[in-house]
């Protein structure tokens, strides 16, 4: 059946009038409401993740301990999750996303990254961030236009990025008035969350954030500033208390990997209230980035088995973005599902890559997606079969090279722009060594 149609229809169906069944009585309506989603998708929908949805409801396991957990959430919250991130985000915009890239021949996102302002209230050691300068904003009325110019292609899901977003906490929760369809996640160092803020997050139901987290207190401190730790501790709690969903983010590097995919560090995220613990690989973005940082062949390993295993016992929503491209069929950048706009309006095509050859003041979103780079990237996707080497930057650095060169794409790095052979030759002997692991973890098929 066609995907719109199938959609108009799940919505007839009225979405809220399912999930306020399920609210009296969790465990014993979950498995009914279930049993309705199987009757209105088609057979060839979501078949893995309602396969999983079915098999944790029949174990009563870490998956199932995660959907109860989110009913512990306030329930407006918890209704904006349902309505705004998986029925407006991901299912009627996936089928306005796929009929506007038949249409269009470009890649549509599923999420759109922005940077509301370069500004930030810290000073981390190797944040690209802390190299763009403290000037550069996104207007209200720029994000908003964005909002609604990605609206109509589908998009429902908006990531802040920066910079630290919530320097413009008025205008984020200002946004989250005027667009209630829409889901918005805000990557934060989290420290100015106070008992206000939750208080909005509340009213608008419709903010979710992403609060950083680099271990525990000495090696979080090292690099973002004594005193962090804590107040990192003091915002989740204020979050747990207030009843509001939140997830961690973290960077894996040659020095923290071992401490923050161990089981005290997912224990001590899941007892504070996450539900969710995104985890990026060091990227040696940015002229003065070192590639020591980069983990060794075995200590991705060691995160690769570590987050897997987790995942199978913890209730805690994990993603490991440079270990998990099988699930997404590889590299997600490029507008295929995401794409990032920088405080200043350049349309990048990964949070990490920062070369373009569009700006949102002077062109549509929809022009920047079918701008040189972004089709080069819609050509070239995937970079490799091998699921484990997905990035064009970090494991093939030959095809960016080739894509910046061919396309005539600049850096967008104002601080210090930095060349893409300079940036990838730092990458291309971490590439050749993460090979042999790579393959051999790829072909042993876990
Ligand atoms: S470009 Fe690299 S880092 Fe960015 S999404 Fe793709 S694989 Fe990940």
């Amino acid at each position: 059946m066609e995907r719109k149609r199938v959609v108009e229809k799940m919505q007839g169906f009225a979405i809220n009038q399912a999930l306020n069944y399920i609210e009296g009585n969790p465990e014993e309506n979950i498995p009914k409401l279930m049993a309705l989603v199987d009757r209105f998708t088609p057979d060839d929908w979501y078949v893995g993740q309602r396969n999983a949805m079915r098999s944790a409801i029949r174990k009563k396991n870490n998956w199932y301990q995660l959907i109860l957990k989110i009913y512990e959430l306030d329930a407006g919250a918890r209704e904006a999750i349902f309505q705004n991130l998986l029925f407006n985000a991901s299912l009627k915009g996936s089928a306005i996303q796929k009929e506007a890239e038949q249409r269009e021949g470009c890649n549509i996102p599923w999420a759109i990254l922005l940077d509301p302002t370069s500004a930030c209230n810290l000073r981390c050691t190797g944040c690209w961030a802390a190299e763009y300068g403290h000037q550069l904003n996104l207007s209200l009325e720029d994000i908003d236009s964005i909002i609604r110019q990605g609206k109509a292609l589908g998009v429902y899901m908006y990531i802040y990025t920066g910079g630290e977003p919530m320097v413009r906490r008025r205008d984020l929760i200002r946004l989250c008035e005027m667009h209630p369809d829409c889901e918005f996640l805000a990557f934060t160092n989290g420290t100015l969350i106070d008992e206000d803020f939750c208080r909005e997050m509340l009213r608008v139901r419709n903010f979710i954030p992403a609060i950083s987290l680099e271990g525990f207190e000495e090696a979080n401190d090292s690099r973002r500033g004594a005193g962090i730790f804590q107040k990192v501790a003091a915002a989740m709690a204020l979050l747990k208390a207030h009843k509001l969903p939140f997830g961690i983010s973290t960077c894996y590097t040659s020095r923290n990997y071992a401490d923050i995919t161990s089981e005290e560090f997912f224990d001590y995220i899941i007892d504070s209230g996450a539900l969710f613990a995104w985890f990026f690989h060091y990227m040696p973005v940015g002229n003065d980035a070192v590639a020591e940082l980069l983990p060794t062949p075995e200590q991705r390993e060691a995160v690769y088995c570590n987050i897997r295993a987790f995942r199978q016992m913890k209730p805690l929503f994990t993603m490991d973005f440079q270990n998990d491209a099988q699930y997404v069929g590889g590299c997600i950048a490029g507008g295929r599902n995401y794409l990032h706009i920088n405080a200043k309006g350049d349309v990048e095509l990964c949070v990490f890559i920062h070369y373009s050859n569009a700006n949102i003041h002077d062109c549509s979103l929809l022009d920047a997606l079918k701008s040189p780079i972004f089709m080069a990237y819609h050509d070239a996707q995937p970079f490799n079969e091998n699921m484990l080497r997905p990035c064009p930057m970090l494991e093939n650095p030959e095809c960016l090279r080739k894509m910046v060169r061919s396309t005539g794409a600049v850096s967008t790095d104002y601080q210090s722009p930095e060349s893409v052979d300079h940036l990838c030759d730092k990458t291309t002997p971490y590439a050749a060594n993460w090979t042999p692991t790579a393959e051999k973890l790829w072909n042993s098929g876990d």
